[in-house]
């Protein structure tokens, strides 16, 4: 691993200014799962590693609108057992438990995992079905994304050098509907190399679209 200086900054605005001034030198560190194993493997190389887990506020996990706003630092494991997503969002914590071990969902971020951007990961899916979308802070203010279009490719995530994922907002679950979160696994768990073949997701919003699309088409054969 290279040699690296280390900021802790105690606002979001100290935190942009030093990714600012380092560029593509510096890299935001959250829980560190995916980040520190790139840079074991010597597959990123930044001088400067700015955590955000001084910044008061970013691991929180607040009603917002009938959905949810979750901090970037709130960890898996948190999404897994907050009453607040239990009740309004189960489908979610179902999905954030799938994720890994439990010793990776205590450190692994909400935060993380989006910009990260891993193809494998569980989370991205159903935050997509449910139309959740990405809140990114930068020097120019503040920008929001949905799922689907944060992502641009395999490892690569909409954030720019200088810009940070502060929330992802998650939108009321709609009324008269169901989800379910499926991961299908050729191997175990516990096996270091799995690798997921697919997984799905039924949420709300696509029940409550066929929903309507068969109500329509009955009417149409009446
Ligand atoms: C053993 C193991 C098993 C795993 N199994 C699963 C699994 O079953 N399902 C699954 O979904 N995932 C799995 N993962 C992936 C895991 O979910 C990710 O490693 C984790 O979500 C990354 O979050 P983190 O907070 O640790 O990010 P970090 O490692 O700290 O950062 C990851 C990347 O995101 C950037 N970043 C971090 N936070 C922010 C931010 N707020 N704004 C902008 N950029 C940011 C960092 O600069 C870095 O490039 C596994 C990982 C490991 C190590």
């Amino acid at each position: 691993m290279n040699a690296f200086e280390y900021a802790a900054p105690r606002t979001l605005d100290e935190a942009l200014a030093v990714l600012r001034e380092h560029g593509d030198e510096a890299r935001v560190i959250a829980g560190g799962t995916a980040l520190v194993t790139m840079m074991r493997q010597r597959l990123v190389r930044p001088s400067y590693l700015v955590s955000l887990r001084e910044i008061p506020g970013l691991d929180r996990i607040e009603a917002a609108n009938g959905g949810v706003r979750i901090g970037a630092l709130v960890t898996h494991r948190e999404v897994e057992t907050s009453p607040l997503v239990r009740e309004r969002i189960p489908v979610l914590a179902e999905t954030f438990h799938r994720v890994a071990s439990v010793r990776i969902r205590h450190m692994a971020t909400v935060g993380g995992a989006l910009a990260h951007a891993d193809p494998n990961q569980d989370p991205p899916v159903t935050l997509i079905a449910l139309g959740a979308r990405v809140e990114i802070r930068g020097a120019g203010g503040r920008r929001e994304l949905p799922v689907e279009l944060f992502f641009r490719d395999y490892y690569e995530s909409s954030p720019e050098p200088g810009e940070v994922v502060i929330a992802v907002v998650v939108p009321q679950f709609p009324a008269a509907s169901g989800a379910a979160y499926v991961k299908f696994l050729p191997r175990t768990a516990g096996s270091a190399a799995y690798k997921r073949e697919m997984a799905a997701v039924m949420a709300g919003r696509a029940l409550t679209q066929a929903w309507d699309a068969a109500r329509a088409s009955v009417r149409g054969t009446r």
